[in-house]
């Protein structure tokens, strides 16, 4: 009988204090360090390793958050490989530093004793409203709250700090080190509002009215939909990770599964239904292994965890009886011109069709624009909330960050964390100004 609590439980150990005190002591502690450089958010690495290893666990803690306030969740979800550890000097001959997972030991140090590293700011008097409490609105709002700012973010769902919450799979950030992040946010003195949707029982002309700034951190919407025979017998992606997360033993999985498409999303739905008992799990993809989206660690992960994949494939009827998905109907496809996205455009191959017999179907092929562009106004690119380098948007005193704003580029947790940041002070420039216009 399977466990889910256990085949899907974090997937690396926390490291021993011996195996953190070895690891921290290999680090060369590099000049103009290429680490750091490779951080989005520009973590000082050598200097917060070189605190572990002089056992200031506290002070190493607040190197990391001091710049990314999300550090416990971006020491479990970054993808290394591609950033910090991979430019890390030591990865050429030896191995690279762990450098997420000496983040994760002093971050979680502070977070297990109810340390707390900042204080809120004096008051300055003047009001911000966050929209989302995704990691960037929440990291946009603890800034704002360390510089005294006072903060209220407004959040649509039951519970903060978005796809950190609900999306990202338990193997790699359990759900309980997102709310400690929330947790220590609202410490801060920053006020989190629950089941307050911009549009539906919150409205923009009140917040308009009531707050000095705004920063809109919504995310993206629902998984797309493909348009095709049988769709709705598909299961969303997301809403089968968040079932996995929230309520493990009510997931339905089948004996033999389909996942379409070939992102990091599309990855972890397939290891859900491959550790939760599912027989065969294929990912199916409409262009070839060289297109993917998911980071090769992640690709490299999934065949090992026995899961398979057919490209050039695209999905165009779901078959079924009595209600019951049997099979997934699939034509072959060729690769073609490159298409908008300068990646060649796939094209099926006439005659081609064929039936992958399953009774599951999973889509996980990305997220809708977000809607909230359309319902203010703003200028959009490519669907995304747009914004010019001071992370504000076409409307004055509106700033907007995270996954919302990410027309070029991979989203990711570290990103919008680092996006938080710069519009946090952005707007901290903004008020500052116009208290030192009413001084004047
Ligand atoms: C399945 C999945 C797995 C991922 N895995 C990784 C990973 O391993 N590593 C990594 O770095 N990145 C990963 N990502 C990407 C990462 O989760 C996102 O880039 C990151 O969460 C973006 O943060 P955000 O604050 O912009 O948006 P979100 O985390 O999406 O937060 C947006 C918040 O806004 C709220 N909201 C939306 N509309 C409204 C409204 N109208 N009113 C009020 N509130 C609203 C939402 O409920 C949500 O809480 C993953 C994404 C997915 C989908
Ligand atoms: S590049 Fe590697 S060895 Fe150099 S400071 Fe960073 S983690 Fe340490």
């Amino acid at each position: 009988m399977i466990k889910p609590e256990e085949v899907l439980s974090e997937y690396h150990p926390p490291l021993t204090d011996h195996e953190a005190m070895v690891e921290a002591n290999r680090c060369l502690y590099c000049f103009d360090a290429p680490c750091t450089q490779a951080c989005p958010t520009h973590i000082d690495i050598p200097k917060f390793i070189k605190k572990i290893a002089t056992g200031n666990l506290v002070g190493s803690a607040r190197t990391i958050l001091e710049a990314n306030l999300m550090g416990a969740s971006c020491a479990r979800v970054c993808p290394v490989e591609e950033l910090c550890e991979g430019a890390c000097v030591l990865g050429a001959e030896h191995r690279p530093i762990m450098i997420g997972r000496l983040q994760r030991y002093a971050t979680d140090y502070v977070y297990e004793r109810g340390i707390d590293v900042f204080k809120p700011g004096a008051p300055t008097g003047k009001k911000v409203a966050v929209i989302g409490a995704g990691p960037a609105g929440l990291t946009c709002a603890g800034e704002l709250a360390k510089l005294g700012h006072s903060v209220t973010v407004f959040e649509k769902r039951a519970l903060p700090n978005g796809l950190s919450t609900y999306g990202i799979i338990v193997l790699r950030e359990p759900v309980e080190v997102a709310l400690a992040e929330a947790e220590m946010i609202k410490r801060l003195g920053v006020e989190i509002k629950t089941q307050m949707e911009l549009g539906r029982n919150l409205s923009w002309e009140e917040v308009r009215n009531t707050y000095d700034a705004v920063f809109l951190s919504v995310g993206l919407g629902s998984v797309p939909q493909l348009g095709i025979p049988g769709e709705e017998l598909i299961v969303d992606g997301l809403s089968y990770i968040e079932t996995s997360k929230m309520n493990p033993s009510a997931l339905q999985v089948g004996r033999e599964v389909v996942v379409i498409g070939a992102g990091n999303t599309a990855v972890d739905c397939a290891t859900i239904a491959k550790r939760l008992g599912a027989e065969r799990v294929t990912m199916v993809y409409r262009r070839s292994e060289k297109e993917m989206t998911a980071y090769p660690h992640e690709y490299e992960f999934a065949k090992k965890e026995g899961i398979e994949f057919r490209f050039l494939t695209q999905p165009v009827e779901v078959m079924s009886e009595g209600g019951r998905v049997t099979g997934l109907k699939c034509v072959r496809m060729r690769l073609g011109a490159p298409d908008a996205s300068g990646r060649p455009a796939p094209e099926p191959v006439p005659g081609s069709e064929f039936v992958l017999p399953c009774d599951q179907v999973v889509k996980a092929i990305g997220q809708e624009k977000p809607a909230v562009a359309k319902l203010l106004g703003l200028e959009t690119e490519k669907g995304f909330i747009k914004v010019n380098h001071e992370f504000e948007t076409s409307l004055p005193g509106v700033y907007a960050g995270g996954d919302c704003i990410r027309a070029q580029g991979s989203a990711s947790t570290v990103m919008a964390v680092q996006d938080g940041k710069l519009a946090a002070f952005a707007i901290h420039r903004r008020l500052a100004g116009s208290l030192e216009a009413a001084a004047d």
